[in-house]
């Protein structure tokens, strides 16, 4: 069709910002009765149903949740297809205050929403969501992961794919993958860098913790024999490898002018503040880094085992293969001068388009 003044559809249209990236769907939701308003993404459902949290979260607009949530479903597309799942990417954000404003009305209204896409789009908690709030949206749906009682924890997955997908690195930089001596810092010891710091620990690294819960650290520091840093000064530390496990964009101007280490791996989403700037920025500093959505799938691949009715075992199983994907990815980047984000994110594309070609005739 010819774009005319008539039917060219504006730029700043809904339509518009999904053509962006292809998105497929998007669902509006709302309900008075509730006080329900959220946005539901269906990014790509080429490799299998989009799976992907819902968040629950203040937004300042209406703008800003819909670019949030555009944003997120994308995401979940790179990651659950790099991460070998026949899983589509998908996302949900409820707007509202997650300390306020929970109740089961609204849960409930929330999986209706979710029920009426029949399965297309299966969610799961995210920041703002509780394996409570799943319950209630699961009393609506069956197209629900991270429920109590099935999978569990995703952490402990999710710090195992971290921690191989470290040694595959180390192997790429010093030669060996053995991470004994290794000085490594690990930001935030929360769910996931506490599991994480205990592989490094029990392997014989020199490990530097740093968080903002005073408690934590304490506890994690007695725990496993690690070393207490200021949360700033992690930045200056003189380490072999910097694993951010708390906050995104962590790596930007600022920080890297200061990071002296040869490896990034940690399991903090969005990492890189600028992905085309940083992503560059660290390659031209011999630092290997080592993409977050690629080494933080254990979580994922958690939910897929409980949708799919997979043992625990065989999702530790699925998170070892971060190894080969993590050097696939670093011997790749050496290979074509390219950084490792574009080449995760390359490698996730190829097999969506693989894979395309195989579902076309029917
Ligand atoms: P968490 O909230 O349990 O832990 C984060 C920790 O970071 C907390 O202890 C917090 O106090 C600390 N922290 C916050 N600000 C800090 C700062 N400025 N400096 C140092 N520490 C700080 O979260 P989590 O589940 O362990 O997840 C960690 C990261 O990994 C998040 O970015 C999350 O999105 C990502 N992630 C987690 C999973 C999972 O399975 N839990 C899966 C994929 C990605």
């Amino acid at each position: 069709m010819i774009a005319t003044k008539e039917n060219k559809i504006a730029e700043n249209s809904i339509i518009s910002q999904m053509t962006t990236f292809n998105h497929e769907q998007l669902v509006f939701c709302q309900d008075n009765a509730t006080g329900l308003k959220a946005i539901i993404a269906v990014h790509n459902t080429i490799l299998g149903p989009a799976l992907g949290g819902t968040r629950m979260w203040m937004y300042n607009n209406e703008a800003e949740a819909l670019n949030d949530v555009l944003r997120l479903s994308r995401g979940m597309t790179y990651k659950n297809s790099l991460a070998g799942l026949n899983l589509g990417g998908g996302k949900a954000v409820i707007i509202g205050d997650a300390r306020t404003q929970k109740n089961e009305a609204l849960f409930r209204r929330f999986g209706k929403f979710v029920n009426s896409l029949a399965g297309k789009y299966i969610t799961a908690e995210d920041v703002g969501i509780s394996p409570q709030d799943m319950v209630w949206v699961n009393m609506e749906t069956n197209h629900v992961a991270g429920l109590p009682g099935k999978s569990g924890d995703p952490s402990p997955v999710t710090a195992y794919g971290v921690y191989v997908g470290m040694k595959a690195s180390a192997k790429q930089q010093f030669g060996n993958d053995s991470l004994a001596g290794k000085k490594i810092a690990v930001q935030g010891v929360g769910h996931v860098g506490q599991y994480l710091v205990e592989h490094l620990t029990k392997e014989g690294a020199e490990v530097y913790i740093s968080d903002i819960q005073e408690a934590t650290l304490k506890n994690i520091a007695t725990k496993f024999g690690a070393k207490v840093i200021g949360l700033d000064e992690i930045y200056d530390l003189d380490m072999d490898i910097y694993a951010p496990c708390a906050l995104g964009a962590t790596i930007n101007d600022d920080t890297l002018n200061r990071l002296k280490c040869s490896i990034i791996a940690g399991a903090a989403n969005n990492q890189l503040k600028d992905e085309a700037i940083h992503g560059v920025e660290v390659m031209k500093k011999g630092i290997i880094y080592t993409p977050d959505f690629m080494l933080n799938a254990g979580g994922v691949i958690n939910c897929y085992a409980e949708v799919k009715d997979l043992s625990a075992k065989w999702a530790m199983d699925k998170a070892e293969e971060i190894y080969k994907t993590t050097t696939t990815i670093i011997e790749r980047s050496k290979k074509d001068n390219t950084p490792t984000y574009a080449i995760a994110n390359q490698m996730a594309e190829e097999r969506i388009e693989a894979i395309g070609k195989v579902k076309l005739p029917l």
